[in-house]
């Protein structure tokens, strides 16, 4: 191109050069012409544009200069400035004195400028300007003007994007190097700090060194090949050493540059993922405890609901039998009082509305109070179970079979007459009447049942079960195993029962209780050798009660503790009195009751009263009834024999009425049997009689014991007991109990008297 423009200068030049019209000349200028002619072809066919400026305008040019300035032609073009060929004055100046300088040594100027096009626009030029002249600038100069705009504005781009990509690869926060042959051509800061090396250290250096061992280096290279090989990225995570030699874990993303050509070289992003992976497996590890938490919560918790589960079943079941307990009869399962209660309000509120009649029937064992004595409770409860069970299935589905306690049971029948209820009645006795099969016994057992009706004796609970329970004890006392209705008469007896109660508890401090002495006479000598303190009831209204009468409903109202007290009392210091005046000492009996036996402080009692009196004990006599002796044989037998170790005298009552074994009167050791009355009787006729009398002394007699035989009313009765070998008598034979004066009397004339 240089030696292209300098003859082009040349040939320029020539053309200036003025001439004259010779033919020889012609044939010179001929050829010139045919040159220039030349010259502009090759000047058109130049890809870059080319100008001869001289004195400061465009004096000639191609077309591509035109081109490039923006004029359609070149004739447009010629002529112009050159001046308008650039931005602004400054610019024209600023490169004509920088151009000139260089030129004026006959050196080509070489620039790149920015240049105008005619329509205003600013664009880049590559610029070589030389002088025609050097020696002479006035002889113009060639300008070649190349228009490197698109050029440059490439050029500017990829200057941005190389700023843009610096600023990215010194900012990134991940480590970014490049490399080829598997050497850093380059890399950012964050690369070098993730591996602690300083700023430039890795350049030109092996990956070799980020790798912990040649193995790990080799494999790496091997990963990532098929990948880059198919053009596409490796990603994956490595295990890479930092300059000190720590291993870190890295993330990494590696790309070949060009995906055709290998050889160009690869890109790596590098992440330190050893705080995430650290985190990543404190994460699992806090997952995996919080996972075995949860399921030790979830146990604990199903433990705990397991167990409140197990309270509240607990809870109902405790409550369900405290509601049993508190409405059901524990042993046989059978409604209880309050439950009844409850039935009976409501039967008979419906039976009001209804106008119909309810029976209350009250059932009571008889003589199952030897069935536990003699076969022990648990025989006893089981009685009371079977029993149960078959009442239930006597009545219908609407009656209320309930148990009291102990033996005594009531029943509710709605809707049932008099007619009914004495069917029911007669039902129950039939089912009691088979035996029970209890482990090896056989039993059966009697009831004795007491009927109410509502609403002819009584409009409520209380007074119908007092109604059935007085029936009851009329069906005990007719012979047992039966039933009773409740009648007027039945009310009479328990109005009187309450009339005397009511004056019985004022008996005492009204000083309507008094003593008789009934004698008891030796066989063997004929003399009075003791004394029965009996009880008597001078009432002003009622007059004189028998103690047959108000002994048992002082007993059954608790009230024969304090009379029975007095009675030992009055006694106890009757006798001593007697004594302090002079009396042969005698034998003074008193009669206990049951209630009074069982009482624990008896054995006290009695010492204490002796002493007050200043009697000696063994004058006391105690009698005791045989049934109330064998109710519980062991308790009397320890009582007995507290007694005894007192000094006082036992004896027993009413003896052959009960059923006593010959092995507990053995060792009772009882002083005296008294022969019961009943027997003394019809002594004198009855053989039967006469037999059980017999064998009664004769049986006493050889375990040690002293008879006496009561109710000894004729003196047939009194020899017979005298043959048997009976020790003592009394009856009215000799004297009915008397008063104390009356006895005193009696006494004194026991020495004129001869039995
Ligand atoms: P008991 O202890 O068997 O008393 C004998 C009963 O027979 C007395 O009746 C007495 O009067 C009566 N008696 C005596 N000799 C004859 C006779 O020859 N013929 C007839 N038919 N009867 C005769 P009483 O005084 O009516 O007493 C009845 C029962 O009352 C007594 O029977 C006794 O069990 C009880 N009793 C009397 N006083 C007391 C007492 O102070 N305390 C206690 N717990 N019971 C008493
Ligand atoms: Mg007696
Ligand atoms: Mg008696």
């Amino acid at each position: 191109m240089q030696n292209f423009l300098l003859d082009l200068t040349s040939c320029m030049s020539v053309k200036n050069f003025p001439y004259e019209a010779s033919p020889l000349r012609q044939g010179a200028m001929e050829k010139l012409r045919l040159a220039l002619q030349e010259q502009q072809v090759v000047l058109d066919s130049a890809g870059i544009g080319i100008a001869f400026i001289k004195g400061r305008a465009v004096i000639r040019c191609n077309q591509r200069f035109a081109e490039i300035y923006g004029y359609a032609q070149m004739q447009d073009v010629l002529g112009k400035s050159s001046r308008s060929l650039y931005p602004d004055d400054e610019a024209f100046r600023a490169l004509g004195e920088a151009a000139y300088s260089v030129m004026a040594t006959g050196a080509p100027y070489k620039a790149e400028v920015r240049m105008r096009r005619c329509d205003g626009k600013l664009f880049w030029t590559h610029l070589t300007g030389k002088l025609v002249n050097p020696a002479d600038t006035d002889q113009g100069s060639i300008w070649i003007v190349d228009d490197i705009n698109e050029q440059k504005d490439a050029q500017d781009q990829l200057q941005s994007v190389l700023i843009e990509q610096g600023l990215i690869l010194d900012n990134a926060m991940v480590g970014i190097v490049f490399l080829h042959d598997r050497k850093v051509t380059r890399c950012n800061s964050s690369f070098e700090k993730l591996f602690g090396y300083g700023p430039g250290e890795l350049d030109g250096s092996s990956s070799r060194q980020w790798y912990l061992n040649d193995a790990d280096w080799l494999e790496a290279g091997q990963r990532c090949y098929a990948p880059f090989a198919a053009g596409q990225a490796f990603e994956g995570e490595m295990l890479l050493c930092k300059k000190d030699g720590t291993a870190i874990c890295c993330e990494v993303r590696a790309k070949t540059i060009d995906s055709h050509d290998l050889s160009q070289g690869s890109i790596w992003i590098t992440m330190d993922i050893t705080a995430r992976k650290q985190a990543e497996k404190e994460l699992l590890r806090a997952q995996s405890d919080l996972e075995k938490l949860v399921e030790i919560r979830t146990l604990e918790l199903s433990h705990t609901v397991m167990k409140l589960e197990r309270k509240a079943a607990e809870q109902k079941e405790a409550e369900a039998h405290i509601q049993r307990l508190a409405h059901f009869d524990s042993l046989t399962g059978l409604p209880n009082r309050i439950l009844l209660n409850d039935r009976c309000q409501h039967a008979l509120s419906v039976a009001q509305r209804a106008g119909q009649s309810v029976a209350l029937m009250f059932l009571d064992l008889d003589h199952f109070k030897s069935v536990n004595d003699s076969l022990g409770h648990r025989v006893g409860d089981e009685v009371l179970v079977l029993l149960a069970n078959r009442l239930r299935d006597v009545v219908r589905e609407q009656d209320t079979v309930s148990r009291l306690g102990g033996d005594e049971f009531i029943l509710l029948l709605p809707e049932t007459d008099a007619a009914g209820a004495a069917h029911v009645a007669e039902k129950l006795l039939l089912t009691a009447l088979i035996p029970f099969q209890i482990e090896q016994h056989e039993l059966t057992v009697t009831p004795s049942i007491g009927i109410a009706l509502y609403p002819r004796d009584g409009t409520d609970l209380d007074t119908l079960s007092k109604c059935a329970d007085a029936a009851m004890y009329r069906a005990k006392a007719d012979g047992r195993n039966n039933f009773r209705f409740f009648t007027t008469e039945i009310q009479a007896h328990s109005d009187r029962t309450l009339l005397l109660v009511n004056a019985l508890r004022r008996a005492l401090e009204r000083g309507q209780l008094a003593l008789h002495y009934q004698p008891q006479i030796s066989l063997a000598t004929g003399q009075t050798v003791g004394a029965e303190a009996l009880l008597r009831w001078q009432h002003p209204e009622l007059g004189n009660v028998s103690p047959a009468e108000f002994i048992p409903i002082a007993e059954s109202s608790g009230l024969i503790l304090p009379i029975g007290e007095w009675v030992i009392r009055t006694a106890v210091n009757q006798l001593a009195t007697w004594v302090a005046n002079g009396m042969a000492p005698i034998t003074m009996a008193v009669n206990l009751s049951a209630v009074q036996f069982r009482h624990a402080d008896l054995p006290q009692l009695v010492s204490d009263i002796l002493e007050e009196a200043g009697l000696p004990a063994d004058l006391l006599e105690l009698e005791l009834t045989e049934g109330v002796a064998m109710t519980d044989p062991l308790g009397a037998i320890a009582v007995m024999d507290d007694l005894r170790q007192r000094g006082v005298r036992m004896s027993i009552d009413d003896f052959g009425t009960g059923y006593s074994s010959l092995s507990y009167l053995k060792r009772f050791q009882v002083y005296k049997l008294k022969i019961d009355q009943s027997f003394v009787r019809d002594i004198t006729e009855d053989p039967e009689d006469k037999a059980i009398v017999g064998a009664i002394i004769s049986m006493a007699t050889s375990l040690g014991m002293q008879t006496i035989a009561e109710g000894v009313e004729s003196e047939g009765q009194l020899e017979f007991l005298r043959a048997r070998g009976c020790t003592e008598v009394q009856g009215y034979y000799f004297s009915r109990p008397v008063p104390t004066a009356a006895f005193e009397d009696y006494i004194r004339q026991d020495a004129h008297r001869t039995v």
